[in-house]
């Protein structure tokens, strides 16, 4: 059975019409063989930026509280993903996940699960800095920032509020609380900070972070993208390389959506040290959904198998009924089942979904 609750169709409890032709194994796994082991889940649809290529300025009609996944739903969740699914990697995002109130003890919750997952935050960094402390002792490993500008002016513009320094005290913090590795995430947009790419990967790189660049996606709420109006990773490299040498980094991918370069200045010998290493997700030119090893849960508790997916399987009335871990599991894997094998931006009649990204969990 499917039900259309508004935006995007949402699935229930129908996986018996989508297993037949399903093995039965373990894993969330899919019919081009690719396995999920790598759980986002978002915590909330609401943010405090208005990002353009994400968020109207005015916002989004926001989820009301009691659709939420509460916390013991989110735990219920990570539970079933590590012990039963063989997640080995959770990512909390939103929205911005900063705004939930039990982040910690959602944290907290999930590092106590057995077997442990990596645990990191996709964040704007907006109010980090008090929180930092509270988070790294909550058992959370790593951090993503997202950060388009160190230019206050142009921050301004992309988030619509003046809030630049909140978020570099933000990162400071980071490291003051043993949370290293820190990487930062960052758009490009013509005319608007495409030309500070060099900038920002000088701060990264003299800061210690691995600066990834990210091809700006058919995702924004007012679907204004337009493949002309974004920078891509070729462009992005070339203008990286009016100062860089990009030499491409020896170590596997494994599935990771960013391709890595080691950074050298140009003027330096050719065996000079790396300076560190820039990231790029390519994933509108140079897509890599072949081996994408991805699940999602969007806050109000759907499987998203993919970020364009145009429906969602609901779990949380299963959460909010009398359903057990075996049930829950086995519809998350029937919704990975039908995976698309990718996003479809190429394809002549690709449909943009109506969610955008902070409503999917980025
Ligand atoms: N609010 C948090 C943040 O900004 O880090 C977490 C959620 S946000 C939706 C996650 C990531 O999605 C951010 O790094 C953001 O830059 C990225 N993002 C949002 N809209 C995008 C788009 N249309 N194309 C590419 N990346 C996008
Ligand atoms: Fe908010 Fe993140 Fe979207 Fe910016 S990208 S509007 S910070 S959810």
């Amino acid at each position: 059975m499917t039900v259309t609750l508004g935006i995007p169709t949402v699935r229930t409890h129908d996986s018996a019409s989508r297993t037949a032709d399903r093995p039965n194994v373990p894993g969330l796994l899919d019919k081009y063989n690719r396995l999920a082991t790598d759980l986002r889940i978002s915590l909330t649809d609401r943010c405090n930026l208005r990002c353009t290529y994400c968020m109207p300025a005015e916002g989004l009609p926001f989820l009301a509280g009691p659709k939420l996944l509460t916390r013991e739903e989110i735990r219920r969740l990570a539970q079933i993903a590590v012990r039963d699914l063989g997640v080995r990697q959770i990512r909390f995002t939103g929205g911005e996940p900063l705004l939930r109130r039990d982040l910690v003890d959602i944290i907290a919750d999930c590092a106590a699960l057995e077997p442990r997952p990596e645990i990191s935050l996709t964040t704007n960094a907006i109010g980090l800095a008090g929180r930092a402390e509270a988070l790294a002792a909550a058992g959370l490993d790593r951090v993503n920032v997202s950060l388009d500008s160190i230019c206050p002016e142009t921050f301004a513009v992309i988030t619509r509020r003046p809030f630049l320094n909140r978020v570099l005290e933000g990162i400071d913090a980071l490291g003051e609380h043993g949370l290293v590795s820190t990487k930062i995430n960052a758009v490009l947009m013509p005319g608007i900070n495409d030309d500070q790419g060099v900038e920002l990967l000088e701060w990264a790189l003299a800061g210690g972070h691995q600066l990834r660049f990210i091809e700006q996606m058919p995702l924004d709420a007012d679907h204004v993208w337009s493949r002309d109006g974004m920078i891509t990773a070729a462009q992005i490299r070339e203008k990286l390389e009016v100062r860089y040498v990009l030499t491409p980094d020896a170590a596997p991918r494994d599935g990771a959506p960013a391709e890595l370069y080691q950074v050298r200045e140009k003027t330096a010998a050719a065996d000079s040290p790396s300076l560190g290493i820039v990231g790029i997700i390519a994933s509108v030119t140079e897509p890599f959904c072949e081996d994408c090893r991805r699940t999602r849960i969007t806050a109000e508790g759907g499987v998203r198998s993919c970020l364009f997916s145009h429906d969602e399987t609901d779990l949380l009335g299963l959460l909010r009924s009398d359903a057990t871990d075996l049930q829950v599991a086995d519809e998350w894997r029937a919704a990975m089942w039908v995976k698309p094998s990718g996003h479809g931006i190429d394809d002549p009649d690709f449909v943009q979904p109506e969610r955008s990204m902070s409503a999917i969990g980025g």
